[in-house]
């Protein structure tokens, strides 16, 4: 089997997203105590002005459930409407919202990497064309990996993520490569397993976690538990 193209999950796949999202929020939480005292005197804590963020965010998309991939456009949106309830005026709002999210992503793409992360994408990138396919808002010019990945694909600019096949396909035909030619590598079995699986690419899972898989109904091609185990097990791929 001769692989082609080799396709990357980013969030929790190169870096802790719970961490990163918490040094982001908390970095975030500091600034607003500069710029919007009434609303962190109104949340007193990075938690639970998260939790009212989320409470709004989730009534937003109950309503419209099209909105779910616009996360960035969520996220502004979401503090606006806080910012509006403890007093500021529509333009203070969107003001505070954007230095808020311009702060959010300036530390959203400053992840801790995994182990052996970096060290992994360049020895694949040597071999293989490699694609970002990302649900989140992380972007991988922006994290400076501009030298591995040839593309970047996100649920946000598509309108469309993981599982569906748009993302997906977007690589292949960039590429011109057949989905049995193409890898996908990501933690997660529905998103990215399943993902990948429903239009016939091998996939890799990374269960960072030593989980048991669960699904039945499909399996990844390929498991690892480190990600230094990828580029052997990518070799061993090939000779199938
Ligand atoms: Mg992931």
């Amino acid at each position: 089997m001769k692989l082609k193209l080799i396709c990357f999950d980013l969030d929790d796949t190169l870096w802790s997203t719970k961490q990163v999202m918490m040094d982001a929020e908390t970095g975030v939480y500091g600034l607003l105590q500069e710029i919007a005292p009434k609303l962190t005197e109104q949340y007193g804590d990075v938690m639970s002005l998260f939790q009212a963020r989320l409470g709004y965010w989730k009534a937003i998309l109950a309503e419209q459930p099209q909105m779910r991939h616009q996360i960035g456009t969520m996220r502004r949106r979401s503090l606006a409407h806080l910012l509006g309830q403890v007093g500021y005026s529509e333009t203070e709002a969107s003001a505070i919202s954007e230095k808020a999210f311009a702060e959010f992503m300036v530390l959203r793409h400053q992840p801790v990497y995994f182990d052996s992360a970096l060290a992994v994408l360049k020895t694949l990138s040597t071999e293989y064309p490699l694609v970002a396919i990302t649900n989140g808002n992380a972007c991988s010019t922006r994290l400076g990996l501009d030298n591995y990945f040839s593309r970047h694909i996100s649920a946000e600019a598509l309108g469309v993520g993981k599982p569906e096949a748009a993302p997906f396909e977007a690589a292949l035909d960039h590429f011109g490569v057949s989905p049995e030619q193409a890898l996908h590598i990501g933690d997660h079995p529905h998103d990215d397993i399943y993902g990948a699986y429903a239009i016939g690419m091998h996939s890799l899972w990374f269960n960072r976690k030593g989980e048991t898989w669960q699904e039945q109904d499909f399996r990844p091609t390929i498991e690892v538990t480190s990600l230094k185990q990828i580029p052997a097990a990518v070799q061993r791929l090939q000779r199938v």
